[in-house]
């Protein structure tokens, strides 16, 4: 169902009014975790005016150590939802469990599946029954055809709304938190009619990368970009050294205008 022989349009649809798999490039930006509600509310206030149409934020944390901070939990999907309202955006949001997206539907507008979580084959299938669209991303250590399975368990349960997202891969390089692979966008573009976008956040770990790694994803033909934002990094209790502050983001922004323009 994800291929590209199966279907050879793209696959388009709508988040909140705007149209992902288009012509038009989508951004969602946002926290890497929901913190406090002046957090979000600014945060989100501040993407959707640099022309971001989608918040993200996690509420569910799938940290490495049981010790980090987990994530706000339902506390969380409702001070989104409220930043969301207020900012008039989209909300994405990431599920780590079957049992939960039902609870975390009722928030999110998309559903976001972890990178952790790529081969949860009982997590694919829930989300697959849901009606909300989904942002699947890429295994740290999966091959694109992994991939295109796991958005295959989504699409066979009757779910034709799938979001692939490159958010990097382990290789033997360390210097970077993972290595963004951008062949995976024409890869990906040319195997598949799904709408692919790219993180350019964990695909590099590291702040002074993420704007040079969006041009370059946009250059190769991503549909969009999920970026991490946050007002003020240095306190941030999940993925600060990677996370733009607002300005920056604002910033790109403006920079990634020409390079959309041009593909
Ligand atoms: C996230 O989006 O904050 C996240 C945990 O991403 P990934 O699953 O790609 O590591
Ligand atoms: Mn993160």
């Amino acid at each position: 169902l994800a291929s590209r022989d199966f279907k050879k349009e793209n696959t388009v649809f709508s988040i909140d009014g705007s149209q992902i798999g288009g012509n038009k490039i989508i951004i969602m930006a946002g926290p890497c975790a929901i913190e406090n509600r002046e957090q979000i509310v600014e945060t989100a206030l501040a993407v959707k005016k640099a022309g971001a149409v989608a918040l993200r934020g996690g509420a569910f944390k799938p940290r490495t150590s049981p010790y980090s901070f987990q994530g706000l939990g339902e506390e969380g999907l409702k001070l989104m939802a409220e930043a969301r309202d207020m900012a008039g955006m989209a909300a994405v949001t990431e599920v780590t469990a079957p049992e939960q997206v039902a609870l975390v539907a009722q928030y999110a507008d998309v559903l976001q599946i972890g990178a952790r979580n790529m081969q949860n084959f009982a997590l694919l299938n829930a989300v697959g029954e849901s009606h909300k669209p989904v942002l699947l991303k890429r295994g740290m250590s999966s091959t694109i055809e992994e991939f295109l399975n796991a958005a295959e368990y989504i699409l066979s349960h009757n779910n034709p709304r799938v979001i692939l997202c490159e958010r990097g891969i382990r290789t033997f390089e360390t210097y970077t938190r993972n290595t963004l692979d951008i062949n995976a966008i024409p890869v990906l573009k040319s195997l598949t009619h799904l709408p692919v976008v790219v993180d350019p956040s964990h695909g590099t770990g590291k702040r002074e990368y993420v704007a040079a790694v969006s041009k370059a994803a946009i250059a190769a033909g991503a549909d969009g970009l999920i970026i991490e934002v946050h007002p003020d990094p240095e306190v941030a209790l999940s993925d600060g050294a990677q996370s733009l502050r607002p300005h920056e983001f604002e910033e790109l922004m403006k920079e990634l205008k020409p390079i959309a323009e041009a593909v």
